[in-house]
């Protein structure tokens, strides 16, 4: 059922998605007007809902889905991306995960919704003026609860925790590994994100001078297919290129 609180889309027969937070009330709904948010609450579901005589489906967001939709100011990390990040951090709920930066908060999103309700996620971010853009796309989300943001450097903060894994999208992840042996626990998990093969090798040379050990890098590349009458084939605008990924684990000092 959808219930008060969650966050959906209206999808209209073009594929065309209307976001609203479900509160039972009237709610405006960018591209739609006012809407009467009553309606759709109790409905499974995936349910057709009429309004203004239109036809559309509603549909709780997955996290996919939410990060599509973000309002976005740096480049965010994809689905794709954040899937292998999250899977590979071998994030599990109940634990504690540093980011940094914020950036549009879209890989924020999904680092949340592996680890809660009972983790929670830490964000070092340097530049207030994005804090700010990621503290609404997380709060539209509802998922404020298990985030703590902190504006700050991630090379030098004293975070004052015990994290279980680390995800670092900023430029030169390698100039923070002084710090993140100081909160990331015996065991932990690494993972970076950067546009650049130079700095691939920056990172990695970095994580062996630190003594981390299951170093290995990655790129995804995913293309989407589109089955037409007359064949399929993939899309003609497939992204050729979003990021490397790094990981590693820290081992504890004997
Ligand atoms: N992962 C984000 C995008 C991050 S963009 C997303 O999916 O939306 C990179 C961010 O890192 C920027 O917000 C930038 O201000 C921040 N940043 C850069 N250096 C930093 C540092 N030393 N400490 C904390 N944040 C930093």
């Amino acid at each position: 059922m959808l219930d008060e609180g969650d966050l959906v889309y209206l999808l209209d027969p073009k594929g065309n998605r209307y976001w609203l937070n479900l509160r039972r009330e009237m709610v405006r709904v960018q591209g739609l007007g006012v809407v009467d948010a009553n309606k759709i609450i109790g409905q499974e579901d995936g349910s057709r809902i009429k309004i203004a005589g239109r036809d559309f489906i509603a549909f709780r967001a997955t996290i996919a889905e939410l990060m599509e939709s973000l309002d976005r100011g740096p480049q965010i990390i994809t689905p794709k991306d954040a899937a292998t990040i999250v899977f590979r951090l071998g994030l599990r709920a109940g634990d504690t995960v540093v980011e940094a930066g914020v950036g549009s908060g879209a890989l924020t999103l999904a680092l949340i919704n592996a680890v809660m309700p009972a983790g929670k996620v830490v964000t070092m971010e340097i530049r207030e003026e994005f804090a700010d853009r990621a503290r609404r796309n997380i709060e539209r989300a509802g998922l404020d609860k298990y985030w703590e943001l902190r504006i700050g450097d991630i090379k030098t903060a004293e975070l004052g925790l015990v994290a279980d894994a680390v995800a670092l999208d900023m430029p030169d992840p390698q100039l923070a590994l002084d710090n993140v042996e100081r909160f990331l626990r015996p065991g932990g998990r690494f993972a970076a994100y950067v546009p650049n093969t130079n700095q691939v090798a920056d990172v990695v040379h970095g994580l062996q001078d630190h003594g981390f050990l299951e170093i290995g890098a990655v790129e995804n590349i995913q293309r989407n297919i589109e089955a037409h009458p007359g064949g399929v084939r993939p899309a003609f605008e497939n992204l050729a290129h979003t990021g490397y990924m790094i990981f590693a684990r820290r081992p504890a000092r004997s």
